[in-house]
């Protein structure tokens, strides 16, 4: 009768559910060890303007390896915003972005880090004292950190909003993360005050192609311009796709595999320098010119 009794249980479903509970908490709990340790990396990914494929900015992505296994961000990033943890994960992305880019931040600049943040952060005083202390520290400018938010999160609440409108009054810029992808968005792209748009690579996907949703991409373009809201398209991963923003009218930054995978801090330093050697080659060459 007890084998019985837990099979129908077991069938019921009940079982599983705690060892889904029970899973999710020993992965909390090893993600507490894991920051603790600094066990978690960035990487960084480019962004260029499209037009000269110049890079102007990076997003600060994290990692996460545990005991040889990949842990998705998007896996461990929502399970720690519904334990109440993605304030920790946003401040130790931040403390690193300070560590491992401070200096190259204070070099050039010209030159930004994003980092992905979440609504409860915006008015979380904890985060607003991390950013104010790190760029104190690295000695940067406020308009060197961006801050990306989705969709969903922006236009959350009546705090998050608020919350938005306080960053951008301290000069950061906001950054609509996988614009598209929540609301029935271009209706209300007026009313969202933020800085700039970074269109979902769904979208970026369509271009080229008969897609249907082709023609959402120029309307989306169109409504930004309007509202002077600065353009990232996503997913860029081939030259065709490229070629596609480069060339549009305006001014669009781009961010995909064609340009760059994201990389570790050093690589992308790498990368950096190499620009600016190109770029103090190209004014030599022009004055020495006969
Ligand atoms: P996201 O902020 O939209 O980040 C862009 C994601 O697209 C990254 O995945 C990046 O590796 C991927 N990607 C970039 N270019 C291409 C491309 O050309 N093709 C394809 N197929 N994919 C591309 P990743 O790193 O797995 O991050 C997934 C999501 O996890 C991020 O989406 C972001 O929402 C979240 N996330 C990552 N790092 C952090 C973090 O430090 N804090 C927070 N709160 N969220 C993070
Ligand atoms: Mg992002
Ligand atoms: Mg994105
Ligand atoms: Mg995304």
């Amino acid at each position: 009768a007890i084998t019985a009794l837990g099979a129908a249980l077991g069938a019921l479903g009940g079982l599983g559910w705690i060892d889904f509970r029970r899973r999710d908490q020993s992965l909390m709990a090893r993600l507490s060890r894991a920051l603790a340790r600094e066990e978690l990396t960035l990487v960084y990914q480019p962004v260029v303007d499209v037009a000269d494929e110049r890079i102007v900015a990076a997003e600060a992505l994290i990692r996460w390896w545990s005991n040889g296994d990949f842990i998705p961000p998007d896996v461990f990033i929502a399970l720690a915003e519904q334990r109440g943890m993605a304030g920790q994960i946003t401040r130790y992305v931040l403390d690193h972005v300070i560590q491992e880019m401070g200096e190259t931040l204070r070099l050039h600049r010209d030159f930004r880090i994003t980092i992905n943040v979440t609504a409860s952060d915006l008015n979380d005083p904890k985060f607003l004292a991390a950013i104010e202390e790190g760029l104190h520290y690295a000695q940067i400018e406020p308009e060197q950190i961006g801050i990306e938010l989705t969709e969903r999160s922006a236009a959350d609440s009546h705090a998050a909003i608020e919350g938005i409108a306080r960053l951008r009054a301290r000069g950061h810029s906001v950054y609509i993360d996988d614009f598209g992808t929540g609301y029935s968005s271009l209706s209300y792209l007026g009313e969202l005050k933020v800085d700039a748009l970074k269109m979902d690579r769904a979208f970026t996907r369509t271009v080229g192609t008969d897609a249907v949703t082709v023609s959402i991409v120029p309307q989306i373009i169109d409504m930004a311009t309007k509202h002077k809201l600065a353009i990232v398209a996503e997913g860029i991963e081939t030259e065709a796709q490229a070629a596609y923003f480069r060339g549009l009218p305006v001014r669009i930054l781009g961010q995909g595999w064609f340009y760059g995978r994201p990389v570790s801090a050093p690589r992308l330093i790498k990368r950096l320098e190499q620009q600016d050697g190109i770029i103090a080659l190209r004014k030599h060459r022009k004055k020495n010119r006969p």
